[in-house]
């Protein structure tokens, strides 16, 4: 920031907002948020997903079209990839053309704005610990200081706060939640190795699940395979939730099933941990009770020393898909 945007009060915190991006697959989504978390301003693109060079032009845009009805302080950026821990390279992206991208030092050049870069997930457990499901805590009478975030979406994405500190790790690559193994020589992740959590407790595993029981002929599928036009291969995540809402057995099996993997596995997560809360977003958690119930009896079989420590909630995430945008304009802040 140079000294003639500076308030004069010298040394007062920046009360100014801040701009959080959050670069998914498909769009970039961007936003002016205030210090309580509010969204002021937003805005939209596409994202141009293999090419590098146009990818930063569309943030610089979005965040150029904001600035012009609003002072912002600094800007955050989050996004779908390993960050390094001065939260200013990407070094590997899945499903970008990143690899060891300085985003960080190519935005500040841009905008003339401080910058910081988080990992998405990162970006979205911090948005909901701070202005989302992590205030429930407060309300309920005493502060939340340690959660766990687990987004439910097409994989499954993690996120850690603990002592009121985003987890970041040596490297920054810490709350690669969905890539703990939890079956040895289990099915193949995109990670490249086998028995992955995401493998069992994400959109991809539900689907995966519902497609084979239709492939199999058998009767209880068959209002799973009329929603998805009689085809197997056709049967999508809501296809699911639908039909466990309509009371159809095989779909509530599946959820459950899908619920005992998520309850399960982050019973593990709190024997390493400890967090007060644990927080389930994601588009796969709108099936709500019919996957949290299973994962919350899950959780209670498998939790070390049940009966002997507080209660852990599963609460619903509650800021939806601006988790990312909110956290990351706060980390901005920091
Ligand atoms: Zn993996």
């Amino acid at each position: 920031m140079s000294s003639s945007e500076t308030p004069s009060t010298t040394g007062a915190p920046d009360r100014r907002p801040t701009i959080g991006v959050d670069i998914g697959g498909t769009k970039i989504a961007a936003g002016v948020v205030d210090g309580s978390g509010r969204i002021l301003a937003r805005t939209r693109r596409s994202t141009p997903a293999t090419d590098v060079a146009a990818i930063e032009a569309a943030v610089v845009d979005a965040v150029t079209e904001l600035r012009r009805e609003h002072d912002v302080a600094a800007v955050g950026v989050a996004a779908a990839g390993f960050v390094d821990a001065g939260r200013s390279v990407v070094t590997f992206a899945p499903n970008l053309a990143w690899r060891d991208e300085p985003l960080r030092a190519d935005l500040e050049r841009h905008l003339g704005l401080p910058v910081v870069v988080e990992n998405d997930a990162n970006a979205a457990a911090w948005g909901e610990f701070a202005h989302g499901a992590g205030r429930a805590g407060d309300r309920a009478g005493g502060a939340v200081h340690d959660v766990v975030l687990l987004t439910i979406g097409t994989g499954l994405g993690g996120g850690i706060v603990i002592g009121d500190r985003l987890l970041r790790g040596a490297a920054g690559f810490a709350g690669e939640l969905g890539h703990v193994r939890v079956v040895p020589d289990g099915h193949r992740c995109g990670c490249g190795n086998r028995g992955c959590w995401e493998q069992y407790a994400s959109g991809r595993a539900l689907v995966r699940e519902a497609r084979e029981l239709a492939r199999q002929g058998t009767p209880l599928a068959a209002r799973l395979l009329e929603l998805a036009g009689g085809d197997a291969e056709a049967i999508q995540g809501p296809h699911v939730t639908q039909a466990a809402a309509e009371g159809d057995i095989a779909a509530v099996e599946l959820l459950a099933d899908l619920g005992r993997w998520i309850g399960e596995g982050a019973a593990s997560i709190v024997a390493a941990l400890d967090p007060a809360m644990i927080i389930i977003g994601g588009g796969v958690s709108e099936a709500g009770d019919l996957l949290l119930e299973p994962a919350r009896a899950g959780f209670a079989r498998q939790l070390t020393a049940r009966g002997h420590r507080p209660a852990i909630p599963f609460e619903p995430a509650q800021l939806g898909n601006d988790a990312g945008m909110i956290g990351v304009a706060d980390l901005a802040r920091a």
